[in-house]
């Protein structure tokens, strides 16, 4: 039997002259995700993916990994069928046969995008539908609610017969949305927005900051291990870790302690607009939610963003706690992330953060440090990590 693997494009197909543009990327990868599972035939008519085994392959696995390509709205498996009402039936027989013993009631939707068949698609639905009848009799049909819908699709080359779709990961292809720099800590919230933002379609670099010995080798294993988490959906991962233990020690030294988070703040921006610069990265994101900690108020929010000049796009930004811990679930990082490791940002807590900070009270508070040299000295030392799966 010839199974193949559907995948229906979402609101990529909405775009006009640049549509191409979305399929070629999208094309390229669900490509690059299948390489592990055999070797593909991938091709696109008219806003559906078809991805065809040549020999031997892993469906199961390709079709799993086709749930977490964005761009991709629905992923069904379909039996590939001659354009023949007889032929389609046959086919709906054996590829459905056990989902048919099993159902107690259907009904067959046909679509063609072929005009020429023959039939129209009501008549091919009544047909296909009356003989798997015949040859199910416990079925009922039920046009309503049925337990088991039957797809039978007329295309271009051939005519595929499938049970429904699952879900497919939905957004834009990774790399149609430019790319941006990713704050990755090892918390609940930032492989949350990072995978948010890469469903836009951005490619992203992750940067996470690590103080050793203040934080351990272990958390910084953990990112490590959210970023191998997050991989499936991004694409390509190279993880810069930036050491921070310097700015820490320097800033805990010489500054005001209601100021430390937001001046440390302020330095994670400039060094991440460093590494974005560096690879033409047009915006800097942020697991950052309003309220949710004192360095998340309106007024500190305004005092970081303002020590570098690229966007900083934070997609949970009004979000509820319990809808980022519900998306962490759903991708599978939460897990992890709530492993008890500490992380840069809990070493040096002030007792009593400002909450209103005035933005000419921090800089003044920060003018104290070789702020130059200290980003200079941390972006030299930062190391590349290549994720792999
Ligand atoms: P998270 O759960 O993502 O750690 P949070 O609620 O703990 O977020 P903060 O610790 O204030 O909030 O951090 C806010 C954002 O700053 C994080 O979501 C992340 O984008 C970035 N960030 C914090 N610590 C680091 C770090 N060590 N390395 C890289 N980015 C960080
Ligand atoms: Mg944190």
């Amino acid at each position: 039997m010839n199974d193949i693997i559907l995948l229906k494009q979402g609101e990529m197909v909405l775009k006009g002259l640049n549509k191409r543009i979305f399929e070629q990327k999208l094309m390229a990868n669900v490509n690059r995700r299948l390489a592990q599972f055999g070797e593909w035939n991938v091709y696109c008519i008219q806003s559906t993916v078809y991805v065809e085994p040549k020999g031997e392959c892993d469906m199961d696995g390709a079709f799993d990994a086709m749930k977490t390509v964005f761009g991709v709205a629905a992923v069904s498996r379909a039996a590939a069928a001659p354009k023949d009402a007889a032929a389609i039936v046959e086919t709906a027989k054996t590829y459905l046969a056990d989902t048919l013993r099993a159902a107690r009631s259907f009904k067959v939707e046909s679509k063609r995008a072929d005009k020429s068949f023959p039939m129209t698609s009501i008549q091919l639905s009544q047909y296909v539908g009356g003989e798997l009848h015949d040859a199910f009799p416990h079925l009922t049909v039920d046009v309503h609610e049925p337990e088991l819908v039957v797809n039978v699709e007329i295309r271009d080359l051939a005519a595929y017969v499938h049970a429904g779709g699952e879900p497919g990961a939905g957004g834009l292809p990774v790399g149609t949305c430019g790319r941006a720099v990713t704050l990755l800590s090892g918390g609940i919230d930032s492989p949350v927005s990072t995978w948010m933002i890469a469903r836009r379609g951005v490619e992203v670099i992750p940067v996470h900051f690590f103080s050793p010995p203040y934080t351990s080798e272990a958390a910084k294993r953990k990112v490590l291990e959210l970023a191998r988490l997050l991989l499936p959906w991004c694409g390509k991962l190279m993880v810069e870790i930036v050491p921070f233990t310097e700015i820490q020690e320097q800033i805990r030294l010489k500054c005001p302690e209601e100021y430390f988070t937001l001046i440390m703040r302020r330095f994670m921006m400039r060094l991440a607009e460093n590494v974005a610069d560096l690879n033409g990265c047009k915006a800097l994101v942020t697991g950052e939610n309003l309220g949710q900690v004192a360095s998340q108020t309106m007024e500190a929010l305004a005092v970081t963003e303002d020590a570098c000049s690229l966007p900083i796009l934070r997609p949970l930004i009004g979000m509820d706690k319990t809808e980022i811990i519900s998306r962490a679930r759903e991708i599978g990082t939460f897990e992890t992330s709530i492993l008890p490791y500490e992380d840069c940002c809990t070493v040096f807590t002030p007792r009593h953060p400002k909450t209103k900070p005035r933005l000419e009270d921090v800089v003044a508070a920060e003018s104290v440090l070789d702020i130059e040299a200290l980003v200079a000295e941390a972006a030299a030392n930062t190391e590349r990590v290549r994720i792999q799966p």
